[in-house]
């Protein structure tokens, strides 16, 4: 017997089709669930055909994580191929720059409807089949800036720290119903959204000195986590939530000069 064994599982991944997302799909695929990778980016099927080439199942739809319509018509695609998700994970996410003093309350509205309502809503329509059937795991890819602020970021931490309260909420109301609610946060991860940071070679070296784990993380990194917490293996964890940051936000005493004890 395997230690995670999640072949009898779909699993919903959302932003599947890059980055984090990607390496979520892969990492599900790699333990046997059959993934449903959504993303409103067509390299959705991309990933969904990568994982079919690996010899995994997935399948692929287009689907914007924002609109109510767009999710319910995702969610009766997996229904009309006789499926119900066992596994979601919320991970489709952004940020965009700003001050509190400047950014602009679309910027910020914009925010919160794709990191934080986007979550809620993923939950509803792909946790009523396992509230229906007793049973289900939803993962919720946060952040370190939701304990953190995150400055001139606009509603980016907010928008996290909502999401680890709304898991921590959805475990408290759907336990007793059979479904799990667990948080992944991730720290410092190379992705496309931050690709370009870390193209400048200065910038790379410096973040990597701040971590204990002396490496900028990969999606696999976090994909691991949330593998865990989405299995059964994970099935007395619930309104958790897992910081996978190589040990950055535990350097926090290491700042202060104490001569002798270097
Ligand atoms: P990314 O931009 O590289 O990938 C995000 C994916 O989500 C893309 O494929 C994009 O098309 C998709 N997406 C965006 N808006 C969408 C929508 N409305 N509907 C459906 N799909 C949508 O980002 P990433 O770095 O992989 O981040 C993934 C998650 O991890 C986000 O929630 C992010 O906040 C979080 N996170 C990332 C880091 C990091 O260092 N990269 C750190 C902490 C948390």
């Amino acid at each position: 017997m395997t230690w995670i064994d999640l072949s009898s599982n779909v699993a919903v991944v959302t932003g599947g089709g890059a980055g984090i997302g990607r390496g979520i799909a892969l990492g599900l695929a790699a333990v046997g669930a059959e993934v449903v990778v959504l993303d409103r980016d067509e390299a959705g099927s991309d990933v969904a055909a990568e994982i079919r080439g690996n010899g995994g199942r997935a399948e692929f739809f287009v689907c914007d994580v924002t609109c109510d319509d767009s999710v319910a018509w995702a969610a009766e695609q997996i229904k009309a191929r006789g499926s119900q998700a066992g596994i979601l994970v919320n991970n489709a996410g952004t940020m965009l720059p700003g001050g509190l003093d400047a950014v602009s309350m679309t910027d910020w509205d914009r925010i919160l409807s794709l990191n934080l309502t986007g979550y809620l809503r993923c939950a509803r329509v792909f946790g009523e089949p396992m509230l229906e059937r007793g049973a289900g795991a939803i993962v919720h890819v946060a952040s370190i800036s939701a304990s953190f602020p995150q400055g001139y970021s606009g509603a980016y931490s907010v928008s996290k720290a909502g999401v680890v309260m709304l898991s921590r909420q959805l475990a408290l109301e759907w336990g007793p119903r059979g479904v799990r609610s667990n948080v992944v946060s991730p720290g410092m991860i190379r992705t496309p959204m931050t690709d370009e940071i870390y193209r400048a070679p200065s910038v790379h070296e410096a973040r990597r000195a701040l971590v204990p784990a002396r490496r900028i993380g990969q999606p696999a990194d976090i994909a691991d986590a949330v593998v865990f917490l989405a299995s059964e293996r994970a099935s007395y964890i619930t309104g958790e939530e897992m910081v996978v940051d190589g040990g950055f936000t535990r350097t926090i005493m290491g700042v202060i000069p104490r001569p002798g004890f270097e």
